[in-house]
């Protein structure tokens, strides 16, 4: 049967059909790596099924999966896939050839299979393969109905030990809320978003954004589909981690992966990243200078009262309001000073004399205090908040940026 026969079988006859190509063996598992985006080491890979017919012609996953997700066909091509990875992970490591995580697809339909994390655990161990060394990849739009249950399957996949990526992240609808409400340990990006070469100012805004929520979010970021070096120059200046894509390596059959992880051979970063980055992304260069220098950097609206932390690590103290009232944060830090700084501090930064010194038109005010940290020992902090203005309100805003002395 050709694919444009496999086309127009049901479901149900697809999913024979499948059952039988397992048996004859016609399912081939292809590797395609994944590469650190900044050493060019290889960092993983992903496990991507080809229908290989008799007479040689190859049948890609789009052609078929698709119309098995119609029926629950897929579930038993998962669960094979996985197996075929075990089996190839274990003749790995009996040739002593360098194994790293591979990524295996499953589809959505398994977050309602009762047993799926048992299973998952029990093929996994029967090879006596590391939790480690596979990675579970549910496709975004997998995500969007009956989030509380798949939010559920995915808490038990982790506790497994097994990592968790989010794939094809920004080609559904409601991805946000998903990412708020679900642990995941990756975000794969998905391709369509780097479909203008990310030469469109619009294309890197969305990008940027991703990738900044995405790592205040501590996740791993993965960009999928990259295939120029523009795009993973861009991609690298948003701070990328992990690239996969035709640039690199196309999926592989297993001899060639094997190959690859023989030798060893990573890609090298072949240009320096400044020659290829675009524009804009400066600004997040700027934005990781400014969060090294200084460990808690924090915006308020003095109009309104309010506050939220950009950055806090590593600070004298550890408890600190990460959001909220001006004021209150106001007290909480006073508290924390030396009692002979506490009323310098309490002045420096009352919202009333930050505003007359704002309309004086001063473009700075700081203080040096003695703050205790959580080891008991004071220490000389300095704080300097700038005034800074949002074009698109009135409201006076200030940046705080403070860092230890000493
Ligand atoms: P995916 O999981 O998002 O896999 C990435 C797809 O992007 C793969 O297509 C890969 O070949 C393709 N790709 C990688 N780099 C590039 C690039 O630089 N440019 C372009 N244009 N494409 C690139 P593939 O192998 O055709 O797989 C398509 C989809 O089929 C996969 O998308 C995945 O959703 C599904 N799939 C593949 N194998 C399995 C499986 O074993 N189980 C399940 N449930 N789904 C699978
Ligand atoms: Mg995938
Ligand atoms: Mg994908």
């Amino acid at each position: 049967m050709s694919d444009k026969m496999a086309a127009r079988t049901g479901a149900d006859g697809l999913a024979a059909e499948i059952r039988r190509a397992m048996d004859d063996r016609e399912l081939a598992v292809y590797y395609q790596p994944k590469f650190d985006a900044l050493t060019g080491k290889m960092t993983g890979a992903e496990a991507l099924v080809r229908w290989i017919r008799p007479d040689g012609t190859v049948v890609m996953p789009g052609d078929f999966i698709p119309r098995l997700e119609e029926g629950d066909g897929i579930l038993a091509l998962d669960w094979y896939v996985l197996k075929e990875v075990c089996a190839f992970l274990d003749r790995q490591e009996k040739a002593q050839v360098r194994r790293v995580p591979i990524a295996v697809n499953f589809s959505r339909i398994h977050a309602f299979e009762e047993h799926f994390v048992t299973m998952l655990g029990g093929i996994v161990d029967e090879y006596g393969i590391s939790h480690r060394l596979i990675e579970v990849e549910i496709t975004e739009s997998a995500l969007t109905d009956q989030s509380d249950k798949i939010a559920d399957s995915i808490r038990k996949i982790r506790d497994a030990g097994f990592r968790v990526a989010i794939d094809d992240f920004g080609s559904g609808l409601s991805s946000l809320s998903f990412v708020k409400d679900i642990s995941v340990d990756v975000l794969k990006i998905d391709k369509s978003l780097l479909s203008r070469n990310c030469e469109d100012e619009k294309e890197r805004i969305v990008l940027e954004s991703i990738f900044n929520f995405a790592h205040r979010l501590k996740l791993t970021t993965v960009a999928e589909g990259v295939e120029t070096r523009e795009q993973l120059g861009f991609l690298r200046t948003c701070d990328c981690k992990i690239i996969q894509g035709f640039l690199f390596a196309r999926p592989m059959p297993e001899q060639d992966f094997t190959e690859l992880c023989q030798k060893g051979i990573d890609e090298e970063p072949k240009e320096d990243i400044l020659m290829t980055q675009a524009p804009s992304s400066a600004t997040q260069l700027l934005l990781d200078a400014v969060f090294t220098r200084y460990a808690l950097v924090i915006l308020a609206n003095l109009t309104r009262n309010s506050f939220y932390m950009m950055e806090y690590e590593n600070f004298t103290s550890t408890s600190c309001p990460s959001t909220g009232v001006f004021d209150e944060l106001i007290q909480h830090g006073a508290s924390t000073m030396h009692p002979e700084d506490r009323e310098l501090f309490r002045n420096t930064f009352s919202i009333p004399n930050l505003m007359a010194a704002y309309n004086r038109g001063e473009k700075c005010v700081s203080v040096v205090t003695r703050q205790i940290g959580d080891d008991g020992i004071y220490r000389r902090v300095e704080t300097a908040d700038y005034f800074v203005k949002n074009p698109s309100v009135d409201d006076v805003l200030v940046i705080a940026l403070c860092h230890n002395l000493e």
